[in-house]
């Protein structure tokens, strides 16, 4: 049998030998341009897994905790002038190193971390692949929000002496929107004039979760842009955040779930919000590669996954009724940008927007350092990268920063509250920017800051 050695030398091999060490992907590395250090950044963790795939390194000691430090932004692949697959070679090493750690459990050598591993893999296992589960953990959230307990949990420091990260990012955690107003899942929404299109919605796990408020406006964008949008039946978790801690065996099950719901949709493409979610449902062509029966129908999918702002663009204008004045910043979601290909069209969509001046954010290609949970994972070194991007986004004199994922919404309210600019400056997703100006808003978008929105 092929041992984790062997398996990670196939894997990966010829895809890193392709590195020249011309150093070329070190200036757009955060975790290179903070810890400074060789093994933080592309080249280096490259090497690295090299070295572990030729038996040299040990794959837990050496390898895992410099790969451990990456935040799988891809800025590298796109800056490597000889088309490195970084994503690839570190997609196969993370597989390698969560197999050596599980080996490690089971021969009682356990290796550190072991709680966190231990709550990642229950979360990924139990929560993540249940949408229903989900959803209820979604509706506790509106309970605790709405009965006030988080000032009770603030108060007492709770969260603050457990899990510090954690209690961050509560303080930051948008207004759950009621259970009650949630969509269902096999519902159809029609579109407004003439029909163009049928698309199929993703809703994701959190985003549809937690943060369903952002789904419904996405479906009223959409089908003021003259699409008929169905939520389908027995979609689950794209399989992101397992691919990206190694269980590529789950993702795998989560995608085969996806391609399926979606194929019964009969819809012309399928459409999602959350760059991060668009760049795994792009990738799972590459995910069944080596699968015959799948390989096919997971191509078909991957071809036709589009993110919203793609579609908005394609089948606009919207029909804004409010002017927005206010100066607006744009933070790129590293996965609609770096993988997905994905940066003009937010910045078009954002500049149609009456009353609003667009100011580019220095940098911006560069990762918030959200990077799924890296940041509950790695907290330090995490905000070390988010308070730098914070001054670049001060000097643009921004009232609100828009993102287009919501990993990277939470990190930037938390980059708002950290920089002291909680009172000047919001930082929202796309979508509830754009359902401002089409009236479809909440009205309080712009609370806290020194801009309204009136009536066009
Ligand atoms: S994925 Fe991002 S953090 Fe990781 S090595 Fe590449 S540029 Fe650096
Ligand atoms: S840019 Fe590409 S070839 Fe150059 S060091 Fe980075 S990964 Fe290697």
């Amino acid at each position: 049998m092929e041992s984790l050695r062997e398996r990670l030398f196939n894997a990966v091999h010829e895809s890193a030998n392709r590195c020249v060490q011309c150093g070329y992907c070190l200036p757009v590395c955060p975790t290179y341009q903070t810890m400074g250090k060789e093994s933080a950044s592309p080249r280096g963790r490259i090497n690295l897994v090299r070295l572990a795939a030729e038996g040299k390194i040990d794959i837990g000691e050496h390898l895992a905790p410099p790969l451990d430090l990456c935040l799988g932004c891809r800025a590298c692949e796109v800056a490597c002038p000889v088309d490195v697959p970084y994503g690839s070679i570190l997609e196969a090493a993370k597989e390698a190193i969560a197999l050596h750690q599980h080996g490690a459990r089971k021969h009682g050598q356990s290796a550190e971390g072991k709680w966190k591993r231990k709550v990642a893999a229950l979360a990924l296992r139990r929560l993540f692949p249940y949408p229903r589960r989900l959803r209820i953990a979604g509706s506790g959230m509106w309970l605790y929000q709405r009965m006030g307990l988080g000032k009770l949990v603030r108060a007492a420091g709770i969260l603050e002496k457990r899990f510090p990260p954690l209690a961050a990012f509560e303080r930051v955690l948008p207004e759950a929107e009621s259970p009650f107003r949630r969509y269902r899942f096999g519902e159809v929404f029609p579109a407004k004039g003439e029909k163009k299109a049928r698309v199929a919605f993703f809703a994701g796990c959190v985003m549809d979760a937690m943060m369903s408020r952002i789904n419904r406006q996405s479906i009223e964008l959409l089908t003021m842009a003259g699409l008929e949008v169905i939520v389908p039946k027995g979609q689950t978790c794209c399989g992101a955040l397992h691919a990206h801690q190694g269980y590529t065996d789950q993702a795998r099950e989560l995608a085969k779930r996806n391609i399926e719901a979606f194929e019964a949709s009969g819809a012309d493409c399928v459409v999602n919000n959350a760059g991060g979610c668009g760049a795994m449902l792009g990738e799972y062509a590459h995910l069944f590669r080596d699968d015959p029966e799948w390989s096919g129908r997971a191509e078909r999918f991957a071809a036709r996954s589009k993110d919203i702002t793609q579609l908005l663009v394609q089948f606009g204008p919207l029909p804004f009724t409010k002017t927005v004045e206010a100066v607006v910043t744009y933070q790129d979601s590293c996965h609609l940008r770096n993988v997905q290909g994905v940066w003009k069209e937010p910045r078009q969509l954002i500049r149609s927007i009456p009353g609003v001046t667009f100011a580019e954010l220095e940098q911006s290609e560069l990762c918030c350092a959200s990077g799924g949970i890296y940041n509950l994972q790695h907290f330090r070194e995490s905000m070390q990268i988010l308070d730098g991007k914070m001054e670049k986004a001060r000097k643009t004199g921004a009232d609100i920063i828009v993102t287009t994922n919501p990993g990277c919404m939470l990190q930037m309210k938390l980059g708002v509250e950290r920089a002291g600019m909680a009172g000047d400056t919001a930082a929202v997703h796309l979508v509830e920017l754009l359902a401002e100006a089409c009236g479809i808003g909440q009205g309080t978008l712009l609370k806290g800051t020194r801009r309204r929105a009136t009536r066009v």
